[in-house]
């Protein structure tokens, strides 16, 4: 489980799917994306801007 990279909290498990999964910042409501590509995990960071 990743940690919030704006303000370092634990994240929640938001939807998990077979080719990603898909967590949320429970403070901040920052969303991470790890995408399931093969051996591959990119992350993508996708912050909410209020
Ligand atoms: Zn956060």
């Amino acid at each position: 489980m990743p940690d919030c990279p704006r303000c370092g909290t634990r994240m929640s498990m938001d939807d998990e799917t077979t080719k990603l999964v898909e967590y949320r910042c429970t403070v901040c409501h920052t969303r991470e994306v790890e995408h399931r590509t093969g051996s591959q995990s990119l992350r993508q960071g996708s912050p909410d801007v209020a």
